[in-house]
């Protein structure tokens, strides 16, 4: 078998290895290039009708993509070098087998769902989801009669209220977007395996993370027991706000049916969108979130001190109620703790004096601040302020937001790579106007 990107042999480290990369592929030989270069062809020439048929045989097949020979390339939607190269650098990155990347994180999304799910399956999802994940598990997903459970998977006893036998899969983000709670997710696969056991059916369950505010660079779900990974791409591994992609890491038993999901569904990453991401956003990755941590952090405890705000979360800062369990979880390969780039505050006051405060506050930024940016997505390389109530998250019902600790006047910050004072500046600037 051939030696795969992830072996443990290899003794480079992740931030070198997101450099040079995993670009002597066997999926293509560009030999004299430092740089891979960006296919753009929709078709392939196969040169006979038995190479052809030959293609079609072994594409999405377990054999083939173990062969290690070059794969015989049909049509772009099937599989194409660069996007290719991007998937065997994610698949190392996470530590998983294999990755298939998909035209957004919400393509990704959806195809994880849908190779792990049928109509008759139920879904246990955490109670707070990315606005758009929890539309597609509400809206989309019970009209193929399948059904969604909300609970609060940091609670065994939540957690086994939804679970019933038609559960297949246990999805959620951590940190989630945008409160930032931490799931453990090593508790959680115990919880899982312990309800596994047990299972008259043996049905199997499926556990999906959304790794997308960590990224591979703080925290490897794969290791600590996740079936699968989803991510998107167009935040902090992308990094620069240029292009949107997603990706799903796992084992190599969903290589196929992921393959499979994406030539029919359509939801495919050009490879045009691939490449900055192969060439700017993994090889930048670690170098970046080391110093949007370290302005995060400080960022995080100035408002902590500041007399104008209620509450700060941010893993990295002391008193995050759940700050034992990031130092275990959000961990570089080199055993650092990296809590990530994302902040969320709430301003003092009762609920409408809060709401009317972070809205005086983002918009006297969005006017007058130079260096931060009132916009949705986040990990960038650009410090972004939203307010998740009333943007991001607001496909979810208002009596679910308040339940779920996510409150109008809530504030996300995504945190880029700026001087560290700059924004603090800005910061304290624009609470001297609210
Ligand atoms: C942005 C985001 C997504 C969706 O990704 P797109 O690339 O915008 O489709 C999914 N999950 C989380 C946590 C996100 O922040």
């Amino acid at each position: 078998m051939k030696k795969r990107p992830h072996d443990k042999r290899d003794p480079y480290r992740l931030r070198t290895r997101l450099i040079h990369g995993h670009f002597k592929s066997e999926r293509w030989d560009f030999d004299h290039h430092i740089i891979p270069p960006i296919s753009a062809s929709t078709a392939y020439r196969l040169g006979s009708v038995h190479r052809g048929a030959q293609g079609f045989v072994e594409f999405a097949s377990e054999e083939a993509e173990m062969s290690g020979h070059v794969p015989i390339y049909i049509y772009d939607r099937l599989d194409e070098p660069t996007r290719g190269l991007l998937e065997e650098n994610l698949a190392y990155a996470e530590g998983g087998e294999t990755a298939v990347c998909f035209a957004s994180g919400m393509a990704a999304i959806s195809a994880a769902l849908g190779v792990t799910l049928k109509a008759g399956d139920e879904v246990i999802a955490h109670h707070t989801l990315y606005g758009c994940t929890y539309s597609l598990l509400t809206s989309w997903l019970p009209r193929f009669g399948i059904q969604v459970t909300f609970a609060d998977l940091r609670d065994q006893a939540s957690f086994l209220q939804a679970m019933t036998d038609r559960t297949r899969v246990v999805y959620f983000e951590t940190p989630v977007n945008p409160t930032l709670e931490l799931i453990d997710i090593a508790e959680l696969r115990r919880w899982i395996d312990e309800v596994q056991a047990a299972r008259p059916s043996g049905n199997r369950l499926v556990m999906i993370v959304d790794n997308t505010f960590a990224t591979p660079y703080c925290q490897r779900p794969l290791a600590l027991g996740a079936d699968l990974v989803v991510e998107s791409l167009t935040k902090n591994i992308g990094g620069f706000g240029t292009d949107m992609g997603g990706v799903v890491v796992g084992p190599h038993q969903y290589h196929g049916p992921l393959l499979m999901f994406r030539k029919d569904f359509g939801g495919v990453l050009s490879p045009k969108n691939a490449w900055p991401i192969l060439v700017y956003g993994l090889p930048t990755l670690a170098t970046r979130m080391v110093n949007q941590q370290k302005t995060a952090l400080r960022v995080a405890q100035f408002l902590e001190r500041h007399p104008k705000v209620a509450r700060v979360a941010y893993p990295g800062l002391e008193s995050f109620p759940q700050y034992e369990l990031a130092r275990r979880q959000m961990v570089s390969t080199d055993g650092k703790f990296a809590p990530g780039s994302m902040i969320y505050f709430v301003m003092k006051g009762d609920e409408q004096q809060a709401n009317r405060a972070a809205e005086r506050f983002i918009d006297y930024i969005a006017d007058h601040a130079y260096c931060i940016t009132l916009a949705v997505s986040l990990g960038q390389i650009r410090t972004l302020i939203e307010e998740p109530y009333s943007m991001t998250h607001s496909a979810l019902p208002d009596e679910v937001k308040r339940e779920r600790g996510l409150e109008p006047g809530g504030i996300r910050l995504s945190i880029g790579l700026e001087d560290w004072h700059d924004l603090i500046d800005d910061l304290r600037d624009a609470f001297e106007h609210v």
